[in-house]
């Protein structure tokens, strides 16, 4: 899961970051509201959920979320905000906004809202993802193959994570590079493959397909 943190207070960004990196997060991390709308404009479908600062440097939260909405871009927004303020929320929720979190907050409720969010966004109603074989359960992000549990690298979850939110669609290398590295992580040419391998190892060969020069997919059937 790849999380975007719009945030200008260092102490505050940086413990987020260290947060959901320890969670397995892909985190990446922005400093003010301009800096953000360019990060989602170039990789609008990289990001699952963008974390938003309300009050930000260079362009506000209100106005990152007004022109990303206009150019298009539906990534799920989560405001955060230092003070509660009940026209803050409406202002936002009314421009795009997906969910508010006021500061001071706990880990446990971010990580909550943004499964959430991203639940919602992606049209499920339950934390598992399914297919006749495997399933995946983004709350205590844990594999199981017939009902036995399969230890997996965060990196081997990641990549699986991203195959079976849309079981049966080919994802190309570049688009599971993009799920799951950040921007400091340096890829090497073959470390989808790699991870791949590794992944099969676990899960059994045949539950990934690759369709040599396009791309791979979970398999559906048993
Ligand atoms: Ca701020």
């Amino acid at each position: 899961m790849r999380v975007l943190i719009v945030e200008d207070d260092p102490m505050i960004g940086a413990s987020l970051v260290r947060g959901l990196t320890d969670e397995g997060y892909v985190v990446d991390w922005v400093h003010d509201g301009a800096q953000a709308e360019t990060a989602l404009q170039n990789g609008a479908n990289e990001f699952h959920v963008a974390l938003l600062d309300w009050g930000l440097p260079r362009k506000s939260g209100i106005e990152v979320i007004r022109h990303i909405r206009r150019a298009g871009n539906n990534i799920p927004v989560l405001v955060i905000t230092a003070r509660d303020s009940l026209n803050d929320r409406v202002l936002g929720l009314d421009q795009g906004a997906d969910d508010f979190l006021v500061k001071p907050f706990e880990l446990a409720e971010l990580k909550a809202r943004i499964r959430a969010l991203v639940r919602r966004h992606s049209g499920r109603v339950k934390p598992e993802l399914k297919t006749a074989v495997l399933s995946l359960d983004t709350t205590s992000r844990t594999v199981t193959r017939d009902g036995r549990r399969i230890q997996l690298t965060a990196r081997e979850y990641a990549l699986l994570h991203a195959l079976m939110q849309r079981p049966g669609t080919l994802l190309s290398r570049a688009q599971l590079e993009a799920r799951i590295y950040g921007w400091a992580d340096s890829v090497e040419s073959n470390a989808i493959e790699f991870l791949l391998h590794g992944l099969r190892q676990k899960i059994g060969g045949e539950q990934i397909e690759n369709v040599r020069g396009i791309g791979w997919r979970v398999a559906t059937g048993p």
